[in-house]
């Protein structure tokens, strides 16, 4: 049994003895957190999240209601995913084989998802896999990402198209034709892009 200090686990909750979840982090009702799972400080994991085998979860996570987040996925910390967000892995999926036989885990190779440092995810998107959302990436809700997100970036649609960019208060940029928003952002008065950022 790992040691666990000042985490709340829901009594209907369902935490493999050996998975790890950091100082202050909550996990909420139904959520099924698998063996070998690592879940960081200050997360909140909420209702009937599934959490696979080997998933590695940053500190400051939150992941809302009914999200997968299968064997493959990353997640640094200060990360945002919302409800009903769906993680994929496999991108030519059969049940069965040419000769109609089942196919079994030995047939597809995983392909891992990296979402970065405070990146967001809105509510049902879509994440293909192989992909990586770039920090403080914002995807839009109901989107399919289908390749690589950059820092900053914010994207929304199926296929998920650049809209312009977001800065790290979540406030969308616009870009001027071409050209990636420069300058101060009127929300919160940052320079964008940030200093030393990416
Ligand atoms: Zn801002």
């Amino acid at each position: 049994m790992v040691e666990r200090t000042d985490v709340r686990i829901h009594p209907t909750a369902d935490v493999a003895p050996d998975a790890a979840i950091g100082l202050g982090s909550s996990i909420w009702n139904q959520a099924q957190v698998r063996e070998g799972a690592r879940i960081g400080a200050r997360c909140i994991i909420g209702k009937n999240v599934y959490v696979d085998t080997g998933v590695v979860i940053g500190d400051d996570v939150k992941v809302q209601n009914n999200v997968s987040l299968f064997h493959g996925v990353t997640i640094e910390d200060g990360v945002f995913i919302g409800p009903h967000v769906c993680f994929t892995n496999d991108r030519v999926p059969r049940a069965i084989n040419p000769d109609g036989t089942l196919k079994t885990g030995a047939d597809w190779e995983v392909s891992p998802i990296l979402v970065r440092y405070g990146a967001a995810l809105g509510a049902n998107a879509t994440i293909l896999p192989g992909v990586s959302i770039g920090r403080w990436a914002m995807v839009g809700s109901g989107s399919v990402v289908t390749r690589d997100v950059a820092a900053y970036e914010l994207v929304a649609g199926n296929p998920a198209r650049r809209l312009g960019s977001a800065c790290p208060c979540g406030q969308p940029l616009r870009d001027a034709g071409d050209d990636p928003f420069v300058g101060t952002c009127p929300s919160c008065g940052a320079p964008f892009p940030p200093e030393g950022g990416p």
